[in-house]
């Protein structure tokens, strides 16, 4: 992977990755050099994601998933190699020489010239919308986005535009840079059927543009509102397609500018559409992105947690959006989001409601929001008459599919017993019925149990070999060499993750990426294991006496494998007297080896 004089050394080398993990995942100090958080590869509510600050890589024992700075933003982000090593670079300012970046086939050297082009005609469409509003033409556009209450300020920091009437002019403007396949390719633009080149022309029409963008603030699509009142000219909300650069199911409009807000604040405001969005935004609540009518991906629903898992949901409370509202609920309650329900007065919007009441106004109502679970149960409350058997039977059914969702069994218990008082019914019978209805959700997965007869010696050696830390490069020699001369590893439980590494380095001197080595996946856990929990400075007094102890271990098992021949040669001649002598030195072996061990295991517990 990163080899020294490759531009990825070179931007590994000044990396961080602890910051760069940390703008995807909320991480936790948890030891000298390594910090926790939830993992973002796999669903889990204790954190069993590491990172390690100076040896630069991650690692989930949860799901296993590991590597280094590039191949964390490679898998978040979905892009190559080459795209993340200029990523990284990019998010830590690290100057990149003009090179061109190296990918593994054609193919994908293509891929990513395009979309980094479709980004590039994303960002001049952009433009071009934002001028369009101030010209002449646009009066009526303009008009629209006073009447909406939008300023100027907010025209501008949304970067609200305005597509034409003609067809034309954007395909015009973006002709002579962009190829007629790079045009049909974006998004931005129809033609008919067997229509020859150039027969292309613009999507949005006499449309209020919207831009949509990444979280990192990349534009990568649009939404236009039509101005025209005439149904021809198309429906009300027209949004690109999905392009190369555009997933609708992994976006959430106003991520971007969220997103620092969303950390400070400690929760998320979420509404539907992109207009309520800029209407929350522009009365000061910065914490608000809209999930454009449809129900939350669960990439969305990821995307979110990595910057906090507190959530008030603000939806219209009309009937027609209920069903995505409740689907998205249910992304929610999946991953384990802390759920607000914010019910706004009967025909008010979160615009409409800002604009008529005011932003103090909304501020309390946020306040006063009920959890997801009361509000549900109010729901049932005032749905089905609990003083009769039937409407108590009724709601518990209305709750029980809502309950089975809850990952967590504590919080299913506590529920049921707060139901029960509310239901006026026995809490025992209802955290039966809980307790069934939560059966079906499946097993949990289970850890791995990697609690091998692992010592503090061999903890400390495979440190040692596998250090690539500058500082540590004569420790990690001593260390190899012994390995390599000594055979020192042979017989352990860490015996095979050391000759992987061992062999790993031909000569002994280069600098090698310890997870870069081709370890089966359990070796990697245990290497990740052994690191992430280290607890003392590697120092070569620490690596001596591990040797020592290594050595010394290696001898009594030499002198045991010894005496048990002896012992089978003695029972054949008949020698017993020899025969005791050797049974009694093998038992104080025994207890040496078992001492031994119990040495190092209570000097490993007084250093932790
Ligand atoms: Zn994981």
């Amino acid at each position: 992977m990163a080899n020294p004089g490759d531009l990825a050394y070179t931007v590994k080398e000044q990396a961080d990755i602890v910051r760069v993990v940390g703008d995807y995942v909320k991480l936790k100090k948890a030891g000298a050099q390594n910090f926790s958080g939830l993992c973002p590869f796999h669903q889990e509510k204790t954190p069993s994601f590491s990172v390690h600050a100076t040896r630069q890589f991650y690692h989930c024992f949860g799901c296993g998933a590991s590597g280094d700075v590039f191949s964390f933003v490679q898998k978040m982000e979905n892009i190559t190699f080459p795209e993340a090593i200029r990523l990284v670079a990019e998010k830590l300012d690290i100057k990149l020489p003009k090179t061109t970046p190296q990918y593994s086939s054609e193919q994908e050297a293509r891929d990513a010239r395009m979309r980094g082009q479709l980004i590039d005609m994303h960002e001049r469409a952009a433009k071009f919308f934002e001028e369009q509003l101030h010209r002449p033409e646009a009066a009526h556009a303009r008009q629209y986005l006073a009447g909406r209450g939008l300023s100027e300020e907010t025209i501008r920091v949304f970067r609200i535009g305005y597509a034409p009437d003609s067809g034309f002019v954007l395909k015009d403007r973006l002709k002579s840079d962009f190829s007629e396949e790079l045009l049909r390719a974006s998004g931005l633009f129809s033609w008919k059927e067997g229509a020859e080149a150039g027969g292309i022309y613009s999507k949005f029409r006499n449309r209020i543009i919207f831009p949509i963008a990444q979280e990192t603030g990349k534009i990568i699509a649009f939404t236009g509102r039509t101005l025209s009142p005439d149904e021809k000219a198309g429906p009300k909300y027209l949004n690109s397609p999905e392009t190369p650069i555009y997933s609708k199911s992994r976006v959430l409009y106003n991520l971007d500018r969220a997103r620092e807000a969303i950390r400070h604040l400690k929760y998320t405001i979420i509404v539907e559409g992109q207009m309520d969005c800029i209407s929350l935004y522009a009365a000061g609540f910065h914490n608000v992105v809209a999930s454009s009518g449809t129900a939350f991906s669960e990439t969305q629903v990821r995307l979110l947690g990595r910057f906090s898992k507190n959530i008030v949901v603000n939806f219209d409370p009309d009937t027609a959006g209920a069903s995505a509202t409740d689907r998205s609920l249910e992304m929610l309650v999946a991953e384990e989001f802390k759920i607000k329900i914010l019910r706004l007065e009967e025909g008010y919007d979160p615009d409409l409601f800002i604009r008529k009441r005011g932003r103090d106004a909304y501020a309390q109502a946020i306040g006063r929001a009920p959890y997801y679970f009361d509000y549900l149960v109010d729901r049932a409350l005032r749905t089905f008459p609990v003083r009769t058997p039937e409407g108590k039977k009724n709601a518990v059914n209305f709750l029980l599919p809502h309950v089975r969702r809850l990952p967590n069994r504590i919080e299913r218990e506590s529920l049921a017993q707060d139901l029960a008082q509310k239901l006026g019914i026995d809490s025992a019978v209802l955290r039966q019925e809980f307790r069934m209805a939560a059966a079906h959700r499946g097993a949990p997965s289970v850890r791995t149990a990697m609690d091998l007869q692992i010592t503090p010696a061999e903890k400390v050696l495979v440190r040692a070999a596998s250090s690539t830390v500058p500082e540590e490069d004569s420790l990690r020699r001593t260390a190899l060499e012994a390995l390599d001369n000594e055979r020192l590893h042979a017989g352990l439980g860490t015996e095979s993750l050391l000759q992987t590494i061992l062999e790993s380095y031909p000569a002994r001197r280069e600098q090698l990426d310890p997870m870069s080595l081709r370890l089966a996946e359990a070796e990697r856990a245990l290497l990740a294991q052994i690191i992430m929990h280290e607890t003392e400075p590697l120092t070569a007094e620490l690596l001596q006496a591990a040797l020592a102890a290594l050595r010394h271990r290696a001898r009594l098992s030499q002198r045991e494998r010894e005496i048990k021949q002896g012992i089978v040669e003695a029972e054949r001649r008949g020698d017993v007297q020899e025969l005791l002598r050797l049974k009694q030195e093998k038992l104080d072996l025994d207890r040496d080896l078992a001492a031994g061990l119990e040495d190092e295991e209570s000097e490993g517990e007084k250093s932790r």
